[in-house]
């Protein structure tokens, strides 16, 4: 993907971040998109439970089996099965210098949890990303999601487009529509992020970590907001 903000972060390859950060947000606030982008500048590895829990129902494991259904619904996984399957990640020693999450904490109890296994990885303060957009719009974004099956890449047929119908522009691989991305089940998703994720906000905002992004812009754009807050991070000593 295109580093639209120019050269990398002299945060980059060696130093790492030593933060885990955060993209907060409803589903469509385009996490996943700006977590790939973020990952790529600052070299960092892109965590995203919604997408361990895809390829653990591809693969038909016990935690796949377990999730599947509630995704269906678009009910949140709970907390217990969550956090084995991300400890079981941030242990890899790719994390150990930081890491990007896209789609988790999704809870307070997650959150919790993610403080106490940033705490015994000796990690620095977490950096909160708080993506802004309203219903409509995130509506729109999620009917209009195509995906790519080979390297996730993400467009979206209002906003952005492939260059040829139902065809990934990077690898040739088909788009697919992801099952939970229907009018009904989106409205689920909404509602159990309004119920069960939006706290995380004030959560975040009373410790001191959060910044907002606005959302509602293009990606690009959403991108530079967000490379001028990592920017003014620097790295823990
Ligand atoms: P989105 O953020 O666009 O809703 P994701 O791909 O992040 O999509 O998640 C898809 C589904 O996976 C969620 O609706 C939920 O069922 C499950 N899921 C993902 N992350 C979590 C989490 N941290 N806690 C509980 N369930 C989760």
């Amino acid at each position: 993907m295109a580093d639209v903000t120019g050269d990398r972060s002299p945060l980059g390859d060696s130093q790492g971040l030593g933060r885990a950060v955060i993209l907060l947000g409803p589903p469509g606030a385009g996490k996943g998109t700006q977590a790939q982008r973020i990952s790529q500048r600052y070299c960092l590895p892109h965590l995203s439970t919604g997408d361990m829990f895809r390829d653990n129902i591809k693969r038909e494991t016990e935690l796949g089996r377990k999730a599947k259904p509630l995704m269906e619904r678009g009910e949140l996984v709970p907390d217990a099965i969550v956090l084995g399957m991300v400890a079981d990640r941030i242990n890899q020693p790719d994390c150990a210098k930081g890491f990007v999450f896209d789609g988790f904490p999704r809870t307070l109890q997650q959150a919790a949890d993610l403080e106490k296994i940033c705490g015994e990885h000796r990690l620095g303060c977490t950096l909160v990303l708080h993506m802004a957009v309203n219903p409509e719009l995130l509506m729109r974004r999620l009917t209009g999601r195509r995906i790519c099956k080979a390297g996730g890449h993400i467009y979206n047929v209002y906003e952005r487009p492939p260059k040829r119908e139902g065809i990934c522009d990077v690898d040739g691989s088909q788009l697919i529509h992801r099952p939970d991305d229907s009018e009904g089940v989106i409205g689920e998703r909404l509602a159990a992020y309004d119920r069960q994720t939006q706290p995380l906000v004030e959560y975040y905002k009373s410790r001191g970590v959060l910044s907002s992004v606005d959302a509602m812009a293009d990606a690009d754009t959403v991108t530079q907001g967000i490379t001028r807050i990592m920017d003014g991070v620097k790295a823990p000593r």
